[in-house]
C-alpha cells in the first residue's frame, strides 16, 4: 500500500504547477508589500472644458514607483494585481489618494471633480459603496467631486451584480462614467439601462481626429447619443490642436489629452493649473465653438 501511495504522489506531482502556484505566492508577497510601504502613487491628468478652455476636473491614474525598477504604468502591473487578488486593495489605495488631493484642491478653491478607474473585480464587490461613502465622509469631499469610471468589458461580466454596485453607488451622488467607450461591446442597453454620467469616447477614435472622415462621424453622433440621453461627453487622448478645435465644433463637453497635459504628479498638476489660469486666451481661436 505504502508504495501505491508513493507511486499515486509522484504520479500526480507537476513540479511545473508547484513553481507557478509559488511564483504566484511570492508575487502575491511583493505587491502587497509594495502596498504596504506606500510605493503606488496617483498622477493627475486635467480634463478642460471645450469652450473657454478651464480644467474642470482630472483622472487619477496609478503609478508603482518601485525601488528598483523606477515609475511602472499601470499596464506594467495592473494584470498581476487583479491576478494576485489585490485590486480591490489598490482601488482602496488610490480612491484615498485621489479624495484627498481633491479635497485639498477644493480647500484652495480649485473646483474639480477627481475621476477614479474601477476595476471588474471591485465592481463585483459588495463592501465598495460602504467604504466610498466612508472615505468621502473623511475627507469632507462632497460626493458630486467624485466620479469613477467602468469600462463595458467590466460590465459584462456580471451585468446584474455590476448593477447593482452601480445603482448604489450612484445613490451616494457621485457621478459615474462610461470609459473607453467604443472599444468594448458598446452596446446601447448600457446606456439605456445603466445610471451613467458622462461617456467617455475613446482615443482611438480621438487621436487622429481630422485626419479620417470616420472618426468625426463617430464622434460626432457618439455626442449627439450621449447628450440625448442626458449624459456629458469626454474625449479621450486628444494629442493635437486640430482634434482639440475640431471636438470643440462638435460639441464634445471637455477634452483630455498630452496636447492639453500629460498625467503628472499631484504637485505638478497644481503648478500646471496656475500657469493656465495666468495664461491669456487658454484655446487656440479654432477652438471656440462654432456659433
Ligand atoms: P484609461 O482609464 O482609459 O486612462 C487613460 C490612459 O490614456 C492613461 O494611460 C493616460 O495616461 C493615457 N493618455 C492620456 N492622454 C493621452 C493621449 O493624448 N495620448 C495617448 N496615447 N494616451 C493618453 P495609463 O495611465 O497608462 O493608464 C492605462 C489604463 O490603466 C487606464 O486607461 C485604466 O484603464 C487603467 N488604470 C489606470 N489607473 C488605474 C487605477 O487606479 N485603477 C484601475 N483599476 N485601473 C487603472
Ligand atoms: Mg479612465
Ligand atoms: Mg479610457
Ligand atoms: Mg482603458
Amino acid at each position: 500500500y505504502a508504495a501505491k501511495a508513493e507511486r499515486t504522489v509522484v504520479a500526480h506531482y507537476d513540479p511545473q504547477r508547484d513553481t507557478a502556484s509559488r511564483e504566484r505566492l511570492r508575487t502575491r508577497q511583493m505587491l502587497r508589500r509594495a502596498i504596504e510601504q506606500d510605493e503606488f502613487e496617483v498622477h493627475y491628468q486635467p480634463q478642460c472644458a471645450l469652450g473657454g478652455g478651464a480644467a474642470v476636473g482630472v483622472e487619477a491614474l496609478v503609478r508603482w514607483r518601485h525601488p528598483e525598477r523606477g515609475l511602472l504604468p499601470p499596464g506594467a502591473f495592473l494584470e498581476l494585481v487583479e491576478q494576485a487578488h489585490l485590486m480591490p486593495a489598490l482601488t482602496l489605495v488610490v480612491l484615498e489618494q485621489g479624495v484627498q488631493q481633491c479635497a485639498a484642491w477644493r480647500r484652495q478653491g480649485r473646483e474639480l471633480t477627481v475621476s477614479v478607474n474601477l476595476s471588474a473585480r471591485s465592481l463585483l464587490d459588495p463592501e465598495l459603496p460602504g467604504q466610498v461613502d466612508a472615505l468621502l465622509r473623511r475627507h469632507a469631499l462632497p460626493a458630486a467631486a467624485l466620479v469613477l469610471e467602468v469600462t463595458e468589458e467590466m460590465i459584462v461580466t456580471d451585468p446584474v451584480r455590476s448593477l447593482a454596485t452601480l445603482d448604489a453607488l450612484r445613490a451616494l451622488g457621485l457621478g459615474l462614467a462610461l470609459d473607453d467607450y467604443g472599444t468594448g461591446y458598446a452596446s446601447l442597453r448600457y446606456l439605456r439601462d445603466l445610471p451613467f454620467d458622462e461617456l467617455k469616447i475613446d482615443r482611438s477614435f480621438v487621436q487622429d481626429l481630422g485626419t479620417r472622415a470616420a472618426d468625426t462621424a463617430i464622434v460626432a453622433s457618439t455626442t449627439e447619443l450621449a447628450h440625448a440621453l442626458g449624459l456629458r461627453v469626454v474625449a479621450e487622448g486628444v494629442e493635437t490642436a486640430a482634434a482639440l478645435g475640431l471636438l470643440a465644433e462638435l460639441g464634445v463637453d471637455t477634452a483630455q489629452g498630452y496636447h492639453l497635459c500629460r498625467p503628472v504628479p499631484a504637485t505638478d498638476l497644481s503648478a500646471w493649473l496656475e500657469a493656465r489660469a495666468a495664461a491669456a486666451p487658454p484655446l487656440p481661436a479654432g477652438a471656440q465653438p462654432l456659433e
